[in-house]
């Protein structure tokens, strides 16, 4: 089969503004699909992969990045069963799993060794009018998720969704996200729908109102230290969004015993936690998480359709992608971007 170029947006070099470029794809695979991008969101890992800041192996120029991708399918290879020209799919942070090893085996294509992420190295993203992804981790978009919303599930959506699950959270259990972004603001959503007790934790007091609007009943300022100390021992799962180290030990206090943090925020650096007082007398589990599996990509598409939920985008034109860029870089987005291409 030939190969197709399609048009994309490609830094030539680390944190350079993205220009045209003609990318030719791979060639369509059996078991692949070829996609026609409506949508691409941008993630943070899209600017660290632009800017070189995961090192070499991560970002290799001209680099298309973009993993938060809509569109609908236009090709298919001649062992795809499931998909249909037309079809509107969602592809996220990789875009290849092996379905036979260990981890795919479990349900973790996420953390297959055999994988591919769809524009990490030399894999190319989702800033293009075509991509090719295997059918099996490209997922059919409930008709009920508007397709301009949709990008940003597979990749800052399925992060926080899947916690909530992997964790065993319950209806009622009290749940606090630390931060209040484009991961923050899904993450108080799914905790109200899963009918927890919600709190959000922000250093920003002005994102009360929003806080409360997406789910919140609580907020605590954590600049505050009357009303951190106040919510100490409460919370019972604890979901840290932010990408920055935190002073750990004023936040393992609020748990309650038995109490989780789960970190899904890409923190360079260690968790200091005192293993006695903590860990050993309270029982509490320090963990983390990474995007998420195929079945709980599906779970979490029908959970959003069920209950409505969507991230809060901000939808511009792919001719604007470098403001796009320059303002996720910037953290002025509320909450998440997205290009329509
Ligand atoms: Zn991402
Ligand atoms: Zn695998």
């Amino acid at each position: 089969m030939s190969k197709t170029v399609t048009e994309s947006w490609a830094a030539m070099e680390p944190k350079a503004k993205v220009v045209p470029y003609q990318l030719e794809l791979p060639t369509l695979g059996p078991n692949d699909v070829e996609v026609d991008v409506e949508y691409c969101g941008i993630c943070h890992s899209d600017v660290h992969i632009i800017d070189k800041e995961w090192g070499d192996e991560a970002s290799r120029f001209p680099k298309v990045a973009g993993h938060e991708i809509v569109g609908k399918v236009s090709r298919r290879g001649t062992e795809v069963k499931e998909l249909q020209i037309g079809d509107r799919v969602g592809i996220g942070w990789y875009r290849r799993a092996c379905l036979s090893c260990e981890e795919c085996i479990e349900g973790y294509e996420n953390l297959c060794p055999h994988g591919e992420a769809t524009c990490f190295g030399a894999s190319q993203g989702g800033f293009a009018r075509k991509t090719i992804a295997d059918a099996r981790v490209a997922f059919p978009i409930p008709k009920e998720i508007p397709p301009e919303y949709a990008g940003p599930l597979f990749c800052g959506g399925i992060t926080v969704f899947a916690p909530f699950r992997r964790f065993g959270v319950k209806p009622g259990d009290h749940v606090a996200v630390v931060g209040i972004g484009g991961l923050g603001h899904m993450a108080l959503k799914f905790a109200k729908a899963f009918g927890c007790k919600v709190t959000a934790i922000s250093s920003s007091a002005d994102k009360i109102n929003e806080a409360k609007e997406y789910g919140a009943s609580h907020f605590i300022n954590s600049s505050d230290e009357k009303q951190m100390k106040e919510a100490q021992g409460t919370i019972d799962f604890m979901l840290v969004t932010v990408p920055k180290k935190l002073p750990w030990q004023q936040y393992t206090a609020l748990l309650r015993r038995n109490g989780k943090m789960a970190i899904v925020g890409a923190i360079l650096g260690n968790v200091e936690v005192p293993v006695m007082t903590e860990l050993m007398v309270r029982q509490l589990t320090i963990c983390g998480s990474i995007t998420g599996g195929r079945a709980l990509i599906k779970d979490m598409l029908d959970f959003c359709a069920l209950h409505q939920i969507f991230p809060k985008c901000e939808v511009t034109s792919v001719n604007h992608l470098n403001e796009a860029l320059d303002k996720v870089r910037e953290n002025k987005v509320r909450y998440r971007m997205v290009v329509k291409l």
